[in-house]
């Protein structure tokens, strides 16, 4: 099977084709900079890095471009509502480029900890501002954009593909929008490409005059040209940036071109918490800390973001997080045993048994992942190796294979634990040493080791009168 992705501008699966052979261009719409990431967020996020990785496993040469929004991205995603980023910096009194500066450091760093791969280039809004100006004036001159005043608007009506992507039609959002007091605009669809506000702390000077700031939407539009040109393969986002934000960038870049801008859309459905919407205000918009203070790996919420697929909801509990933790180890057991098998320490006799349960396994998760992305198939086809190399089916010949098979999964998934782990030596004696205090019911010392290592990451279990250890 050949890869196939669903495109959301079609509303169909189709096989991937890019536009130059074996090169892939690929936008990922990245985070608003005014707070810490969540791990909501992050499932865009690591869609985007699975991907990039499934495409790379596949051959091609990915650019991939992640950017970062450090203005204009206004709260209610209309063009009246305060820049997010503006808004905060004024209630805490400080420089919105400190701000912008702090979290997006915070983001890349939550990324590696994530064990995504880095993009190609992370732009930042902000360092292409005339690239902006530059499609605005050209929007303008070919009769797509009007400055009112100081502002710009792009005129929907006179963009005949708009609402494509969303299904939106310009008629009805026009009905929708009546309410709105925007006397500038020409229809209330039209939408922001540069506003002006004198009290806005970003902004620059510009024709149109001395107080402007960019659209959200032109942001996007502006990097996708800067850093890989008028036509892209692959642009994804969540499923909120459909509407407005992709309808907009469409029309922007298409409009500015005359030809068409990216060839697939892809968009991930939203993450829930509990079975409803995350929020801050409803204290569940988990960050990395959060997760790592309930003492999980971030492994394992790689792992628990892969179980979905990203295309369908994904519900994050904690219970989710415990099961992943034990599928997880169940994972971490087959390396291990596969890597005995092959040193012919256990499974089968013949060296070649398991050939065929092997190639059903690696065929499954290929097929899983070439479907687009079916991350839950293409799990349930490692944990269906597991069971052969448990139940003894496979040979050391076979078991060597597998562990090539695991690298090139973990090059996907990047959430196995493929070198051998081993602890110090000084941190067995300490747990030697804790388990005869334990045993001369010394609990004082007990408890002290068990947080001196506790301090190097190593968490103890007590489980069935066995202590086992895991990293934290
Ligand atoms: P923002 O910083 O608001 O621009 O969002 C950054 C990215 O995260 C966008 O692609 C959003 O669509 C995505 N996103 C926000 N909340 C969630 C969520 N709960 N689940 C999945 N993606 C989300
Ligand atoms: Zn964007």
């Amino acid at each position: 099977m050949t890869f196939q992705v669903y495109n959301t501008l079609t509303k169909q699966k189709e096989v991937f084709r890019t536009l130059e052979e074996g090169k892939v261009r690929m936008y990922n719409c990245g985070p608003t900079v005014y707070a810490r990431i969540h791990i909501g967020n992050l499932r865009a996020f690591m869609f985007a890095d699975l991907l990039r990785r499934w495409l790379e496993h596949e051959g091609y040469e990915v650019c991939q471009i992640m950017n970062i929004t450090d203005v204009g991205h206004l709260t209610d995603d209309a063009d009246d509502g305060d820049d997010k980023l503006d808004a905060r910096a004024r209630r805490e009194g400080k420089d919105p480029y400190e701000i912008s500066r702090h979290f997006a450091d915070l983001f890349l760093d939550d990324l590696k900890r994530m064990e995504c791969l880095p993009a190609h280039h992370y732009p930042r809004a902000t360092d292409h501002i005339p690239e902006m100006l530059e499609m605005i004036d050209k929007l303008i001159a070919d009769g797509y954009a009007y400055q009112t005043g100081e502002n710009v608007y792009f005129e929907v009506g006179k963009f005949e593909h708009y609402g494509r992507l969303s299904g939106n039609k310009v008629d009805d959002l026009d009905a929708g929008n009546r309410i709105e007091v925007n006397q500038e605009k020409r229809a209330p669809a039209d939408f922001a490409l540069w506003k002006s506000d004198p009290s806005h702390l970003m902004k620059w000077e510009s024709r149109f005059g001395p107080d402007g700031f960019p659209g959200w939407h032109i942001e996007c539009s502006a990097m996708a040209r800067k850093h890989l040109g008028d036509r892209i393969d692959i642009h994804t986002g969540g499923e909120d940036n459909v509407f407005p934000h992709h309808e907009c960038e469409i029309a922007q870049s298409e409009a500015f071109t005359g030809e068409g801008f990216a060839t697939y859309w892809m968009h991930t459905k939203f993450l829930q918490v509990d079975g409803g919407k995350m929020g801050k205000s409803l204290g569940n918009a988990y960050t990395l800390d959060d997760i790592e203070a309930k003492h999980h790996d971030l492994r394992t919420l790689r792992y628990t973001l892969l179980r979905g697929h990203y295309r369908s909801p994904l519900n994050f509990t904690w219970d989710v997080m415990a099961d992943s933790a034990k599928a997880l180890e169940k994972l971490d057991d087959l390396v291990g045993r596969l890597r005995r098998i092959a040193a012919g320490e256990e499974g089968a006799q013949d060296a070649g048994a398991g050939q065929a349960e092997l190639d059903t396994c690696r065929s499954e998760f290929v097929d899983a992942m070439n479907d687009d992305l079916n991350t839950p198939r293409a799990l349930a086809s490692l944990h269906s190796l597991r069971d052969h190399a448990v139940q003894g089916r496979i040979g050391s010949a076979c078991g060597a294979s597998a562990l090539e098979f695991l690298g090139k999964v973990h090059g996907a998934l990047g959430f196995l634990r493929l070198e051998e782990d081993s602890l110090d030596a000084s941190i067995e004696a300490l747990i030697q040493e804790r388990l005869d205090a334990r045993n001369n019911k010394n609990w004082a010392r007990s408890d002290e080791i068990r947080d001196e290592l506790l301090a190097q990451g190593i968490l103890l279990e007590d489980t069935g009168g066995k202590t086992v250890w895991r990293r934290g």
